[in-house]
């Protein structure tokens, strides 16, 4: 209990002028403005077996900083934003697959949303806790993780934290400006302010004879700020989206008013199918198309007298210059394999 109280008053410390404070019933209170401290408490909880470890704690947290109003810039920098936040506690014979591991997340979720990814890896700092040998296999570890998951990095000697190397994921948007998303940090020294411990395969914890050493934390987050992820993501693509993740995947024209019901009955059974697909009736059909592709609508269909005739749609890409004539079956079936496999 006492180091909790210690790591929380360090942390306060650091973090005060970015605290949203308040006072509850008298006494003094915030808003927090990280989720780690909360995730050591929860492994804090009850004694912890080697056997639970990799023990990973995950979290989509709502957290506040008081930002200055100055920095504040849209859904980029907010005050209040949820993370994506997970704490993967290992034992030192865990880390360096682990750190593996949540670097192939990074890039397989970045590929899955068509960001290209780099990497920053922040490396031992003059002034720090630990040992050169810890440092050496923490930094190896990042950097082996990278290799293997294929993110291309650079290395910035002496810019990691006191307590551990850090990779800093970050991607460009369509203007070329950088911005910092996700983060893997290997860090031994939150364990130690919390007194986090575990009991090893001979029955020991940190008090026994040959005790291991206190769990490491890695610190995860895949995109950071939930806010500024979207923020980015639209951004990259000058607003349009995969079409697994288009608010509108499909906008189905009907040329006349004739064509109308079998318009509707395309958009159902796209809907049947889980693509998200709307009917815009009216108004001269050039309009239309052109209103569609403001809307970052992905996928135009146009339905007239001669597809009714075939049971069939013309569909047309965003960006293509040419209707693609298709059954209405073969379109409905396609456009599903593509939602349901996320374009992959
Ligand atoms: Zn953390």
């Amino acid at each position: 209990m006492r180091q909790l109280v210690v790591g929380a008053l360090r942390a306060w410390g650091k973090f005060h002028a970015k605290m949203f404070q308040l006072e509850v019933d008298g006494r003094p209170a915030a808003l927090r403005p990280m989720n780690c401290p909360g995730h050591a408490e929860l492994y804090a909880l009850r004694p912890r077996s080697y056997r639970e470890l990799p023990l990973r704690l995950a979290e989509s947290g709502h957290v506040h900083r008081l930002e200055q109003s100055g920095e504040l810039n849209g859904l980029l920098r907010a005050r209040s934003f949820i993370v994506d936040d997970a704490h993967p506690f290992c034992a030192p014979g865990q880390v360096a697959a682990e750190l593996r591991s949540c670097l192939e997340l990074a890039r397989e979720l970045h590929n899955l949303f068509g960001l290209p990814l780099r990497a920053e890896l922040s490396l031992r700092p003059a002034d720090r806790l630990g040992s050169d040998d810890v440092w050496d296999r923490a930094e190896a570890g990042l950097r082996d993780g990278l290799r293997v998951a294929g993110i291309s990095f650079e290395e910035r000697p002496g810019e990691g934290a006191f307590y551990g190397p850090k990779v800093d994921l970050h991607v460009a948007d369509s203007l070329g400006r950088s911005w910092q998303m996700g983060s893997v940090q290997l860090d031994y020294q939150l364990p130690e302010r919390f007194d986090l411990r575990y009991v090893d395969a001979g029955g020991r914890d940190r008090d026994g004879e040959g005790a291991p050493n206190p769990p490491a934390i890695i610190h995860r987050a895949m995109f950071g700020s939930m806010e500024r992820f979207i923020a980015v993501l639209l951004e990259h693509g000058d607003g349009w989206l995969p079409l697994w993740l288009s608010p509108e995947a499909v906008r189905v024209l009907p040329v006349g008013q004739a064509d109308e019901p079998y318009a509707r009955a395309f958009a159902e059974q796209l809907r049947q199918a889980a693509v998200r697909g709307a009917v815009a009736p009216s108004g001269p059909l050039a309009a239309r198309i052109r209103d569609a592709a403001a809307a970052r609508v992905p996928v135009v269909a146009v339905v007239g007298p001669r597809e009714r005739a075939g049971v069939s749609v013309a569909l047309r890409r965003a960006g293509a210059r040419d209707h693609d004539v298709v059954s209405l079956a073969h379109a409905v079936e396609g456009l599903r394999e593509e939602v349901l496999s996320r374009g992959r």
